[in-house]
């Protein structure tokens, strides 16, 4: 794995050139659902007229409707340790903040904050974790998604942690979990050199090849990202598309999804300033150009956003979101009595976040836009990942299972923890949408919710 970056170098010179007829031309291709080139998102990122970004966004939005119809996945991280061994110089975390009070939490600790997440109507998490001994090591994870399994409705757990071995990633693979998600940071390697001064994250390498290592062990949904505002955006959406590229090239399996953090201040971070920052115009212009560059890629927003933004976001190409998020160990669930003896000072997030709504606003608000908030595991439960769900998505059979399985998650929420208002809202909307569906499928999705309601749990087709 080698991304060449005089090629990159060169699409963005030649893209220096504007020419309004090829730049409506790419979009039109755009519209077609078969990606585009890296030339072709070079001249979209060079873009500034306002016409054709507008032009750009409403195809962005088309193609996301046509693919992912209105769905929006829901997700919650949850974050099972602090403590870490590298010096990233934009987070809390780094091992020299040493004003950072540290926390591992235990099995039951972790447990505990997966049924709060839980009974809040939380179907699938994402566990977060620093680089630390043991809390980066495959059988420590392993274990608590195991543990995390058997004792709670948790139906789907994503991970973000530091790069593994084959053998680890196997080990990944076995304990059931979901996707297994890694940012690079930054593509570029002299930048990622001074933002990451010690530590195994040192490595460049190393991290870049993580997913050629996952995917060997068997791992086929892989999470890519860039955390943007560390180096110049336009070199670092091109570098991630052909990171995509290149994943899709070798294993016929692209990545399932792309997650575009935006760097925001955390306390104890080692930079003073932004090295890149990434306003929110441009920040719309980089998800619409992913939507059209990968248009069967899944594009995750977290609360590091606003929500008036995310709900801008949701328009152009967005389809998860994480929502009620903490970025600290044990910061949902109230403190044991063990840690309260423990700990002695509150402890604080990674970095600072701008979307506090709880879950169920969040699943209001996006209802409100007039998409269906889901917290559907279906495809992953029955073996749909990887190519086989891309065949799947490509061949637009998958909107038949996707939208009855969103509305089947979305009408258990509305039972188990929705209030007065998301109930008028959800009811109304499971109505409109099974009048949009074929009458069979309408039949059986009618007959599943009534059993929904009369009490059975974790319906999917
Ligand atoms: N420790 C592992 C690693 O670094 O890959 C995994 C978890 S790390 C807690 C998750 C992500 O948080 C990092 O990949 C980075 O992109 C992001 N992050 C770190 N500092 C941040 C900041 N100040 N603002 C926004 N995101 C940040
Ligand atoms: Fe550690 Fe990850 Fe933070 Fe870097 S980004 S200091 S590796 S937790």
């Amino acid at each position: 794995m080698n991304i060449q970056l005089a090629k990159i170098y060169e699409a963005l010179e030649k893209a220096k050139k504007l020419d309004k007829v090829l730049i409506q031309e790419i979009i039109t291709k755009g519209k077609e659902k078969k990606g585009l080139t890296l030339q072709e998102s070079a001249y979209l990122l060079n873009l500034q007229d306002p016409a054709l970004l507008q032009h750009l966004y409403d195809t962005a939005a088309k193609v996301k409707e046509e693919i992912y119809g209105k769905r929006i996945v829901l997700f919650a991280p949850l974050y099972t340790s602090n403590y870490c061994i590298n010096n990233c110089l934009y987070c809390g975390f780094r091992q020299a903040n040493e004003s950072l009070p540290r926390r591992r939490l235990s099995l039951p600790e972790v447990q505990q904050e997966a049924k709060f997440l839980a009974q809040e109507g939380h179907r699938r998490l994402l566990l977060v974790t620093g680089e630390a001994l043991p809390d980066a090591e495959a059988e420590g994870i392993a274990s608590i998604v195991e543990s995390v399994y058997k004792a709670v409705d948790i139906r789907r757990i994503n991970i973000n942690c530091a790069p593994l071995s084959v053998e680890g990633f196997r080990i990944l693979k076995e304990a059931q979990i979901g996707t297994y998600q890694l940012f690079q940071e930054t593509y570029h390697p002299r930048q990622y050199e001074y933002l990451h001064p010690s530590g195994p994250k040192k490595d460049y390498s190393y991290r870049l090849t993580a997913m050629n290592r996952a995917i060997e062990a068997g791992l086929d949904d892989v999470g890519l990202g860039v955390l943007f505002g560390l180096y110049d955006y336009s070199f670092e959406v091109l570098a991630l598309l052909e990171h995509a590229r290149l994943l899709d090239e070798q294993y016929k399996v692209g990545p399932h999804t792309i997650s575009v953090p935006r760097i925001k201040k955390a306390p104890g971070m080692a930079l003073t300033a932004i090295p890149a920052p990434v306003d929110d115009e441009t920040f719309k212009k980089i998800i619409a150009i992913l939507r059209l560059a990968v248009p069967y890629t899944g594009i995750i927003l977290s609360t590091r956003e606003s929500a008036t933004l995310r709900t801008d976001l949701l328009h152009l190409g967005v389809s998860q979101l994480s929502a009620g998020s903490s970025t600290q160990p044990g910061g949902y669930a109230p403190l044991s009595k063990e840690s309260l003896e423990t700990t002695s000072a509150p402890l604080e997030g990674q970095f600072c976040l701008e979307d506090h709504r709880p879950l169920q606003e969040v699943l209001c608000s996006i209802m409100e836009e007039g998409f269906i908030p889901s917290f559907c595991t279906a495809c992953y439960r029955n073996e749909r990942t990887g190519e086989a769900f891309m065949e799947l998505a490509k061949s637009g059979i998958i909107h038949k299972l996707c939208s009855p399985n969103a509305l089947l998650t979305l009408e258990e929420y509305l039972i188990d923890y929705g209030n007065e208002k998301s109930r008028k809202l959800g009811q109304q909307l499971i109505k409109q949408e099974i009048e949009k569906l074929p009458a069979s499928q309408a039949t059986t999705l009618k007959k599943n919710l009534s059993e929904l309601q009369s009490g059975k749990r974790d319906l999917f087709i």
